[in-house]
């Protein structure tokens, strides 16, 4: 069962990740690091060598993050080579990903607060000419603080940040810029190919000291330089204190809706960039299949709305009907209706979309096709229907439960 670590030749040798939006490319880059998911990932993952180099950590989360390949693919590969023990490290940040998506499910209106606070902040930017020109210098990176100038750049250009440099750049935003989270988290939402409403949104606060209330993430110099391997060390230019930040609402803890069966009868998939490997939960008489992306806001990255559009169209095109097309319309109503009344069914299956976009246009189309007698029905991953229900405190809690987790997720050897 154990493989030696492979480890890389070393931190000058390049290793560049290309995001290519296909379960392909996803499984390949996975059968590259699986190897290194024991001691390597525990010891290098802190490292970000730079976009040259991603040796450090798997990169993963653009394929992830859509569902290309999911968290039981990139476990199963995982514990191919390691056994849990040896990749506890590894496992347990593959688990975060399922503790931050549970949490926000479990606390909607910090999703929903985050939306209206992030209107209120571009109002706000509108009126106050200096505090424009603070923001426009950071996302253009010109602040003169070379670390963050060259990870706004290198986030415009490859999609993808490695987790220290978005924890520093997150920190370095909201105590040495003094600009509000919201408009650091849209920036990041706008340009990551992984970019997650939770995960991001749930990130941000944590570093804020928001989300374990009064702890915050403070960047320091010397980190950086350790972590970076020396290629920055930006003294005397960042903050040395980080006063967390309040809100004044408590976020109310909502129960998770029960996962419900699939329809009997016929029906049509519906694939979103939220879920791309729908053909392993969604079996039975499919008689159409179609995949819709939302256009995106204009601030959003082109990179990140191709990188959403060709995931949707590899999964609609392993689904199997010949037919399949993938639309980026505004709104879903009449081309889910036509859709359906040409597959000859009234209902439409899609994997159940968390809080976020794709949830706001399923919820936004769900009375329109009921008007029309078609059923839409989103359907639960089982990884989801364990994972979600421990995430309602910290962490902690989640990360005791992962051995029995993966004993139920079917894991018999851990
Ligand atoms: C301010 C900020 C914003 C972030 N925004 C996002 C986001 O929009 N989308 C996103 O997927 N992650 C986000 N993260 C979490 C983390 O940075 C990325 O998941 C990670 O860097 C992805 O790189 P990787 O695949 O090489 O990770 P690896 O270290 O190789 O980890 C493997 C997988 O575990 C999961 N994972 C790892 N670390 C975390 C973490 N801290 N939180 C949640 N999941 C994790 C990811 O799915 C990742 O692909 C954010 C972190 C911060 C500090």
């Amino acid at each position: 069962m154990t493989t030696p670590d492979m480890f890389p030749a070393g931190k000058h040798q390049p290793e560049i990740v290309a995001f290519e939006p296909t379960r392909r490319a996803g499984l390949e880059r996975l059968a590259k690091f699986a190897s290194r998911t024991g001691a390597h990932y525990a010891g290098q993952r802190n490292y970000d060598f730079g976009s040259q180099n991603r040796s450090s950590v798997s990169a993963l989360s653009p394929w992830i993050k859509h569902r290309l390949i999911t968290e039981e693919d990139v476990l199963t590969q995982t514990l191919a080579h390691h056994s849990l023990s040896a990749s506890m490290k590894f496992v347990q940040e593959v688990f975060w990903r399922s503790y931050f998506k549970g949490w926000m499910e479990q606390h909607p209106s910090v999703w929903h607060g985050y939306l209206s606070d992030l209107e209120i902040a571009f109002e706000k930017l509108e009126k106050n000419r200096f505090y424009k020109t603070d923001y426009d210098e950071a996302i253009e990176g010109r602040t003169g603080i070379d670390c963050f100038d060259h990870w706004c750049e290198e986030l415009k250009t490859t999609g993808y940040l490695h987790n220290h440099a978005r924890m520093w750049f997150a920190s370095i935003w909201i105590f040495t810029l003094r600009l509000p989270w919201q408009l650091g988290a849209d920036f990041f939402l706008s340009h990551l190919i992984d970019g997650d409403p939770a995960a991001n949104t749930l990130s941000w606060r944590w570093v804020g000291g928001l989300h374990t209330k009064g702890k915050t993430y403070l960047a320091r110099p010397s980190n950086i330089a350790q972590f970076t391997d020396g290629r920055f060390e930006p003294v005397n230019q960042l903050s040395s204190t980080s006063m967390p930040l309040v809100e004044d609402i408590d976020h109310p803890f909502v129960p998770l809706s029960s996962p419900q069966p699939l329809p009997q009868g016929s029906y049509m998939l519906l694939v979103t960039s939220e879920d791309c490997q729908p053909e392993t939960f969604i079996t039975g008489s499919q008689v159409g299949v179609l995949g819709l992306v939302s256009p995106g806001p204009p601030t959003q990255n082109t990179q990140v709305h191709a990188f959403a559009k060709g995931a949707a169209t590899d999964a609609t095109a392993r689904s199997g009907q010949g037919t399949a097309t993938v639309s980026t319309v505004q709104d879903w109503s009449d081309i889910l209706i036509d859709a359906a009344h040409k597959a000859g069914t009234n209902q439409i299956v899609t994997p159940m979309a968390a809080l976020g976009p794709v949830a706001t246009q399923l919820a936004l189309v769900k009375g329109t096709l009921k008007q029309a007698g078609i059923e839409l029905h989103q359907h639960q991953r089982t990884y989801d229907t364990l994972t979600w229900p421990h995430a309602t405190k910290g962490f902690f809690k989640l990360k005791k439960k992962i051995p029995n987790l993966l004993k139920d997720l079917g894991f018999t050897d851990v």
